[in-house]
């Protein structure tokens, strides 16, 4: 079967060598087997997006010689598929109306002695949850007045567990791996400002895209749980994954921004060469000085 894969930065800032490390192993892969290599822009953050960022990755890419097949895919264009899916899920009762917000869920963990946490941190108390025993539940658990105050809508993770059972997923290092989405809670699946979130809007487009390996950072491993559960209960198929490690400063911090990172913006005005660059990131050997670059 012919390899895809696909790069799906945020546009959110300017690329830097964390995702210019992400896209060419990424390309590396697709290319060096004759497979496809797809690029797909996740604007779904209307309050982080930046049309100008957008604009800028395809620059970047351009400029390390990352090329990428048919059209740039954006996901803020997709709304109608996500909400489809949304829909499914709540047709079925495995989705619920959160009302939440932010400060209500921290205090309430606050309060709690023993709230549990998760890989992203203190886990959703389960608040807006409709109980088991609930009549309107599956089905639309809440009356549709309610509907017209901001709401996200959450996954009923237990129920979703209940129902899909034990599944694995595969990753080309870590071999095979049982899901335990459970650990993240009710994730949010369509986000206050959002008819999506994340989780359900990566699983779709990966599906919808055809994407059979995907390369991303390893910050992403403990999430794929959450989209392998998505995918047996929309039915969609699991593709390989590849999750690498995050390239780090000297000091051992992550490279971002914030940690004095240079963009690749930077690092092009700076006259870097990019196949050089290229090169060294391939190699795993981290640029010395380019780190400082734009401190
Ligand atoms: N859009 C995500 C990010 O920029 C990456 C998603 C993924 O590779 O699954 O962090």
């Amino acid at each position: 079967m012919k390899i895809v894969t696909r790069f799906a930065p945020s546009p959110t800032g300017r690329l830097h060598l964390g995702h210019a490390y992400s896209a060419l192993r990424a390309h590396r892969l697709a290319r060096g087997s004759g497979g496809a290599f797809l690029l797909r822009i996740e604007d779904i953050d209307p309050g982080r997006t930046r049309e100008e960022h957008a604009a800028g990755i395809e620059e970047d890419l351009a400029w390390l010689g990352i090329d990428w097949d048919g059209p740039v895919v954006r996901q803020s264009e997709r709304l109608h598929l996500y909400r489809a899916a949304l829909e499914r899920l709540r047709e079925r009762g495995l989705v619920y109306p959160c009302f939440c917000t932010r400060s209500g869920i921290a205090a309430e963990i606050a309060r709690s002695a023993a709230a549990p946490h998760g890989p992203e941190g203190a886990v959703y108390p389960g608040t807006c949850r409709p109980a088991p025993s609930a009549p309107s539940h599956p089905g639309f658990p809440r009356p549709d007045p309610d509907l017209v105050r901001p709401h996200a809508w959450r996954l009923d993770v237990r129920r979703a567990v209940e129902l899909a059972g034990t599944l694995a997923w595969t990753d080309a290092t870590a071999g095979e791996i049982i899901a335990h989405p459970e650990r993240f809670g009710d994730v949010v699946l369509a986000r206050k400002d959002a008819p999506t979130s994340y989780h359900l809007a990566v699983t779709i487009d990966d599906a919808a895209q055809g994407v059979t390996d995907v390369v991303r950072g390893r910050d992403l491993f403990a999430a794929t749980d959450v989209h392998r559960l998505l995918q047996a209960l929309l039915g969609l198929p699991v593709p390989r994954y590849h999750h690498h490690e995050l390239l780090t400063a000297p000091d051992g911090r992550r490279l971002a921004k914030r940690s004095g990172a240079p963009s690749l913006l930077d690092l092009r005005l700076a006259g870097a060469d990019p196949e050089k660059l290229r090169d060294e990131l391939l190699g795993e050997r981290l640029p010395a000085g380019y780190l400082t670059a734009a401190s």
